[in-house]
C-alpha cells in the first residue's frame, strides 16, 4: 500500500511543471522543533497569546516574548532534514513552482530554496519588527533587553512595540504573501500538503482552493486531516522517509540514472 501510493505520488510529481508544497509544522518535528497540535506540543502546554492580548498589556507582551524565546532557542540549533531537502531538490529540478510555508522557522530558506519560490504566510521567527516603524531587530537583542531590563523590548528607533516577525492568532494575514500564495495557487498543475493539520484557517484554505480549481491534491501527513475527503492522493506517513523514496523514484525518471 505505502509502496504504491510513493509510486503515484513519484509520477504525479515528475509529470509537474508548476507544482506547489505547501508546509507546516510536522514537516520541521524531524529536525527538532515541536508541532503544535500532536501530543507533548506546544500547544498542549501553553494557550496562545491573541494579537489583541500583546498589544494591550506590557505583562501579556513580556510573557508572549518569554515564550517566543524558548521555542526560539530550539528554532536557531535546527537544520533543515530530509523533507525540506527534497523539496529543494524539487524545486531545482523544475518540478516546484513555489514553496507556501506556515513555518516560521526559516528551514526552506536554509535548504537551499531561493527567495523568491518561497511564501511565508505566518511571517519569519528568525528574527523581530517594529509594529510602528517596521524597524527589525535581532531576537538575541530582544533576549539582552529582557534580562537586563525585566521588561518586553521597545523599538530602538521610535520607541513602538517590537514582536516577532511571525503572525499571531488575531492578527491580519500580510497581504503580498496572500496574494502571491493564491497566484501560485491556481497557477499550480499539482499542490502537495506536507505536515499540516489543515486546522488552521485561512492558510488551510489554499489546499481547498487548488482542490475547488480542480488541481490534483495530495495530502501527506503523519495523522488524519479534516481534508483527506478532498484529496486525490492521501499518505499518512512521516514526511522524511516517505519523501526520500519519492526522490529516489524521481531522480532515477528524471535522467535514467539515479542522482
Ligand atoms: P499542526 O501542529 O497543527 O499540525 C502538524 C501536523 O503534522 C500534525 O497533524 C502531525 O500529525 C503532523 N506531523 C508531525 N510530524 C510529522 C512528520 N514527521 N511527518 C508527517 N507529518 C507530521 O501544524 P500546522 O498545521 O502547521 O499549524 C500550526 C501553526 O503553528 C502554523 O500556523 C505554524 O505557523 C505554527 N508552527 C510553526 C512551527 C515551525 O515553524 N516549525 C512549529 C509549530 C507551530
Amino acid at each position: 500500500m505505502f509502496e504504491e501510493q510513493i509510486d503515484e505520488l513519484a509520477g504525479l510529481v515528475q509529470r509537474a511543471r508548476r507544482a506547489v508544497v505547501f508546509t507546516g509544522a510536522g514537516i520541521s518535528t524531524e529536525c527538532g522543533i515541536p508541532d503544535f497540535r500532536s501530543p507533548g506540543g506546544f500547544w498542549t502546554r501553553y494557550k496562545p497569546i491573541e494579537y489583541s492580548a500583546f498589544l494591550a498589556s506590557e505583562d501579556t507582551r513580556l510573557e508572549a516574548w518569554r515564550r517566543f524565546l524558548m521555542i526560539h532557542e530550539t528554532i536557531a540549533k535546527a537544520e533543515p532534514g530530509p523533507s525540506h531537502r527534497a523539496v529543494a531538490r524539487l524545486v531545482q529540478l523544475g518540478h516546484v513552482s513555489h514553496v507556501i510555508t506556515q513555518n516560521i522557522d526559516g528551514l526552506h530558506a536554509a535548504s537551499g530554496i531561493p527567495a523568491e519560490r518561497i511564501i511565508e504566510i505566518h511571517g519569519n521567527g528568525t528574527y523581530a519588527k517594529c509594529l510602528s516603524c517596521g524597524l527589525r531587530h535581532e531576537n538575541d537583542w530582544v533576549k539582552v533587553v529582557i534580562a537586563e531590563a525585566g521588561r518586553a523590548p521597545a523599538c530602538s528607533g521610535c520607541g513602538g512595540i517590537v514582536k516577532s516577525a511571525t503572525i499571531s492568532f488575531g492578527q491580519s494575514m500580510p497581504e503580498q504573501e496572500m496574494a502571491d500564495a493564491k497566484a501560485a495557487t491556481l497557477n499550480a498543475d499539482l499542490f502537495i500538503s506536507i505536515g499540516s493539520s489543515l486546522q488552521v484557517f485561512p492558510a488551510a484554505g489554499f489546499p481547498v482552493l487548488a482542490s475547488q480549481n480542480r488541481t490534483p491534491l495530495v495530502i501527506l501527513n503523519r495523522e488524519e486531516t479534516g481534508l483527506d475527503g478532498l484529496a486525490k492522493l492521501v499518505i499518512h506517513a512521516d514526511s522524511g522517509p516517505a519523501l526520500e523514496a519519492v526522490m529516489a523514484r524521481v531522480t532515477m525518471g528524471d535522467s535514467g540514472t539515479l542522482q
